[in-house]
């Protein structure tokens, strides 16, 4: 079977890929270069769901997509939906992570828990439609280390290790990330897509 990613992010398609191989062989994930949606849901659910049935609709296959961000505890789960742009349209990843790190710079250690958070969804051509969402809960370090990932990853520390996502090896990653883990809760939805 054969389902289209809707993301336009080389960065989310080369981990989901990662993520669903092992887990389904069978499966034939696309890459998507249609037209985007315009993202006016309030949560990273509903925004997947948008991006998700935009490319059913575009290519007539079944579409996956995501929709995530990270949710400073402190800040209210800001940057959340707003991640990609928090620090402005440029949609620059370095910007973004300075300005988190500035506005969280006079908080302890015990202040700064901030979930990598991830909306999933599946919409079928005939409407059919499911969403989910993971979490990978974490901390954010008081400096950016380590040149993997993207986005936060260089500021993100997962509960549980002492090196940032950004210094994690890209399996690990794949193994615990917010994707892997609303990805894994839609695997039994495609597993059965694949049956029929
Ligand atoms: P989206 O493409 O609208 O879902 O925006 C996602 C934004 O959230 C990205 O631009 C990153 O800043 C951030 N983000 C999403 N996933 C990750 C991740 O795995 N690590 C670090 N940052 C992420």
């Amino acid at each position: 079977m054969q389902v289209v990613l809707a993301t336009h992010n080389p960065h989310k398609v080369e981990e989901l890929r990662r993520i669903l191989a092992p887990k389904l062989p069978a499966l034939e994930v696309l890459a998507y270069d249609g037209p985007e949606p315009v993202e006016d849901g309030a949560t990273f659910a509903e925004n997947a769901l948008i991006k998700a049935r935009a490319a059913a609709a575009h290519t007539g296959l079944p579409a996956i997509a995501d929709d995530s961000g990270i949710c400073v505890d402190v800040l209210g789960g800001s940057p959340g939906i707003f991640s990609a742009r928090w620090a402005g349209p440029a949609k620059d990843p370095d910007e973004n992570l300075a300005l988190l790190l500035w506005q969280l710079g006079d908080m302890a250690a015990g202040h700064r828990s901030a979930p990598l958070t991830c909306g999933a969804a599946l919409a079928l051509p005939d409407g059919t439609e499911w969403h989910v969402t993971g979490e990978w809960p974490g901390q954010i370090l008081t400096a950016p280390s380590g040149s993997g990932g993207f986005g936060y990853d260089p500021i993100f520390l997962p509960d549980g290790y002492a090196i940032s996502a950004a210094e994690l090896t890209p399996n690990v990653k794949n193994e615990h990330s917010h994707r892997a883990r609303a990805f894994d809760k839609l695997i039994p939805v495609l597993q059965t897509l694949l049956e029929v």
